[in-house]
C-alpha cells in the first residue's frame, strides 16, 4: 500500500544531518570517553517545585480531557508575559496552549499554507523546520543568512525570495548560529512581510536566552499584529523540554482556525501539565534567568577559551545556547571537520551543513555540558584546528 505523497516527502529525501552525534554515541556506549557538544539541551533538569506542581495537580484530580484551547489560567498567563515583555495589548483569545513549540510550527503553517504554496524560511536553519513546512504540503523556500553578515539576513535576499511566497518562518535568537537580531534585520523583515503580503511566523523558543543585544519580537512592530503569528513553548525558558507544553499567539481568528485543528489533532495538552505551566511562569523572569544562567556564563568562556588564536572564529554568540564555530581556515568542511575532530578528540559536534547551506565551514557546539568539559573542548578545537592548517 502506498503512503501519501505528503507524509513521505517529509525529510525531502536528504541525509538528515545527524551522522557525526550518531557515531558519537555509537562511541561512547562503547566505552569511549567523548565530549558531546551536539545536544540542544539543558544539563539540568525542570525545577522540583514545578514538578511538585504537576504532582499536585494530578493528585487533585486534572487528569482528565482539558479545554482543547488550554486552560483560561494558563492562556492568561500567557497573555500576560506576551503584553509585559512587548508592549502589545494581548489577551486569552490571542493565545493557544498547544503540546510544544513544534506542534506551533506546524499548526501555524497549516494555519496560513495552502498545498503548493511556498514558505521561506532562513538558512541556516534549525533541523525540523522544512520537514514541517512540507508537512502541510507547502514547499520549503530557504532564504540564506550568510556568516559575513552575522547570519543575520539581508534585506535585498528576502526581498528577492519573497514575491510568491505565503508565509516567512523566522528565529531569533537563533539555532543554530547564536544570532539575535537586529532592530534593523527585524524592520528589514517586517517591511519584506508587508511589502509583499506574508505571514510572519516567529519562533522565539529562546527569548529568554538573550546575551547581547535585545530580543525583539516582531508582532510589536508597527502594522504586523495582524500578520505575524508567535511561537513559544516552556522548553528552552524553563527546562521542561519533555512536558511539552507550548503556544501560538496572534490575531483571535487564526487561533480560532487553530484550535480547529487542535480539536482534529492534538485534543489539547495535560491538564497536570497545564498547571504546572501556570505555577512555572507565575515564579517571573528571576525563574528564567536562573535556567539561562549556565549559558550566558559558558558562552564567555568560550570567547575565553578561544582568545589568543584566530584559526577557529567564533560567529557573534549572542544567544541561545550554541555557538557556531567557523573553521573555514583549515580548508576542510564542517561535515569533514567534525568527522576528523570526532576521530583525532572524541569530540562530537554538529557539522554547519547539516544546518543548511548558510553553515558551510563551521561546526556548531551546544554549551550543553558542565563549565570545565566545554573549556578543555574548545581548547583542543583550536589546537586541532591549528594543526590541519597549511604551514
Ligand atoms: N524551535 C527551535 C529553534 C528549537 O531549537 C526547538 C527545539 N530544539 C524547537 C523550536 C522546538 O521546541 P519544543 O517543541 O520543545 O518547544
Amino acid at each position: 500500500m502506498k503512503l501519501s505523497h505528503r507524509i513521505s516527502n517529509i525529510t525531502g529525501g536528504g541525509s538528515d544531518g545527524w551522522a557525526v552525534h550518531y557515531r558519537a554515541l555509537a562511541l561512547r556506549a562503547a566505552g569511549v570517553p567523548v565530549i558531546l557538544l551536539s545536544m540542544g539541551e539543558h544539563d539540568t533538569r525542570t525545577d522540583p517545585s514545578i514538578l511538585d506542581a504537576m504532582h499536585d495537580a494530578a493528585r487533585a484530580g486534572n487528569t482528565g480531557y482539558s479545554p482543547v484551547v488550554g486552560f483560561d489560567s494558563l492562556r492568561d498567563a500567557v497573555a500576560d508575559r506576551i503584553q509585559t515583555r512587548t508592549g502589545v495589548p494581548t489577551g486569552r483569545d490571542n493565545v493557544i496552549i498547544v503540546p510544544g513549540g513544534q506542534a506551533a510550527l506546524f499548526a501555524t503553517h497549516h494555519a496560513v499554507c495552502d498545498p503548493g504554496d511556498t514558505a521561506l524560511f532562513i538558512d541556516p536553519y534549525y533541523a525540523t523546520y522544512p520537514g514541517t513546512i512540507r508537512a502541510v504540503g507547502a514547499t520549503p523556500r530557504a532564504v540564506l543568512a550568510h556568516a559575513d553578515n552575522g547570519f543575520q539576513p539581508r534585506r535585498a535576499d528576502l526581498a528577492a525570495a519573497a514575491p510568491d511566497a505565503k508565509s516567512l518562518m523566522i528565529n531569533s535568537p537563533n539555532n543554530p548560529t547564536g544570532a539575535v537580531y537586529t532592530p534593523q534585520t527585524m524592520d528589514d523583515i517586517a517591511d519584506t512581510c508587508r511589502d509583499h503580503d506574508l505571514w510572519l511566523i516567529s519562533d522565539e523558543v529562546y527569548d529568554t536566552q538573550v546575551w547581547e543585544g535585545r530580543h525583539i519580537s516582531p508582532r510589536a512592530l508597527s502594522d504586523m499584529a495582524d500578520r505575524t503569528l508567535v511561537v513559544n513553548s516552556l522548553s528552552k525558558s524553563h527546562a521542561m523540554t519533555g512536558s511539552r507544553v507550548g503556544w501560538v499567539c496572534g490575531p483571535p481568528d487564526v487561533i480560532h482556525a487553530i484550535h480547529n485543528l487542535a480539536t482534529h489533532n492534538t485534543y489539547g495538552v495535560a491538564g497536570f501539565v497545564q498547571d504546572a505551566a501556570v505555577f512555572a511562569l507565575a515564579q517571573g523572569t528571576a525563574a528564567e534567568e536562573a535556567v539561562a544562567a549556565p549559558f550566558r556564563r559558558r558562552r564567555q568562556l568560550v570567547l575565553d577559551a578561544l582568545a589568543g588564536q584566530n584559526v577557529v572564529r567564533a560567529a557573534p554568540i549572542s544567544g541561545a545556547m550554541y555557538a557556531m564555530l567557523d573553521i573555514r581556515a583549515t580548508g576542510l568542511t564542517g561535515d569533514a571537520f567534525a568527522e576528523a575532530l570526532l576521530d583525532a578528540e572524541r569530540i562530537g559536534t554538529m557539522p554547519g551543513e547539516s544546518f543548511g547551506a548558510g553553515g558551510a565551514g563551521h561546526i556548531r557546539v551546544a554549551m550543553t555540558v558542565a563549565d570545565d568539559l566545554l573549556v578543555d573542548a574548545l581548547r583542543r578545537i583550536a589546537t586541532f584546528a591549528a594543526s590541519r592548517c597549511a604551514p
